[in-house]
């Protein structure tokens, strides 16, 4: 359905938005076609559809783009409409406003969490640690004072990084904001990001460093997305 993406078992996607804050060098979905979702709430209707016939979904994901550029107010619209389907359990908005634009975490948007039947989670992107600083962690901080566990998820980058003292800063940052540390992803080969890749050998090498340095929980699983296998493979 136009704007929905189902390839693993129990969750479904959402393209919410086409714009983020910022566009990443890297962006996975760098050459999606944003134009063709549906942006009016009635457009969607198909997508609402889709989930409701599917009882084996119970979990949906809100993506882009980035799904924090629409308004609370249509937001709420979504999520509302996304509650009346009985067999979803969980709400999870896959977002990097948090860390590059710290206000959208507003007081109504954390109400719209809190106030939800659907469990809400929240899965932030931050490749290092000198990005968790001032109004940054204090937006983390409010989300996970608010209750919503949060996760983040980072891309390997040669150059940003790729070496075990920025991993590991960035792994301790998180995990004194109570966020965990979800995914490190090894790059998607999009046009344009080869300068960024780092080799699976000395990816495999830094999550070594990771675990003989980290709490274990503050060690993320290093996964790649390949198409047609049942979830991220992890590396
Ligand atoms: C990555 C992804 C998910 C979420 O995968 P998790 O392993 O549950 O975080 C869901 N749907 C699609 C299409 C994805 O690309
Ligand atoms: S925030 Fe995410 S979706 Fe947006 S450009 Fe960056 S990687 Fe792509």
């Amino acid at each position: 359905m136009p704007g929905l993406l189902h390839k693993y078992r129990g969750r479904a996607l959402l393209i919410l938005a086409g714009a983020c804050a910022v566009h990443c060098r890297y962006c996975f979905r760098r050459h999606y076609p944003y134009g063709d979702d549906p942006r009016r709430l009635e457009d969607w209707e198909p997508a609402f559809a889709y989930l409701e016939n599917d009882s084996s979904i119970r979990e949906v994901l809100l993506s882009g783009g980035d799904p924090l550029m629409l308004t609370d107010d249509r937001l709420r619209q979504i999520v509302e409409r996304l509650e009346r389907i009985p067999h979803l359990t969980r709400l999870r908005i896959h977002t990097r406003q948090p860390i590059v634009l710290p206000d959208r975490v507003t007081d109504g948007l954390l109400a719209l969490l809190k106030s939800t039947r659907l469990t809400p989670w929240v899965v932030v992107h931050a490749n290092h640690a000198n990005e968790l600083t001032g109004d940054c962690a204090e937006a983390l901080r409010a989300l996970v004072q608010s209750g919503v566990p949060v996760l983040n998820q980072a891309v390997l980058l040669k150059g940003v990084n790729d070496d075990a003292e920025a991993l590991c800063d960035l792994g301790e940052r998180l995990a004194d904001l109570g966020v965990q540390n979800y995914y490190l992803h090894q790059l998607d080969r999009v046009a344009g990001a080869q300068h960024f890749e780092v080799s699976d050998e000395r990816a495999a090498a830094l999550m070594t460093a990771m675990h003989a340095r980290l709490p274990g929980y503050a060690v993320p699983r290093l996964v790649r997305e390949e198409a047609g296998a049942p979830g991220k493979t992890p590396l």
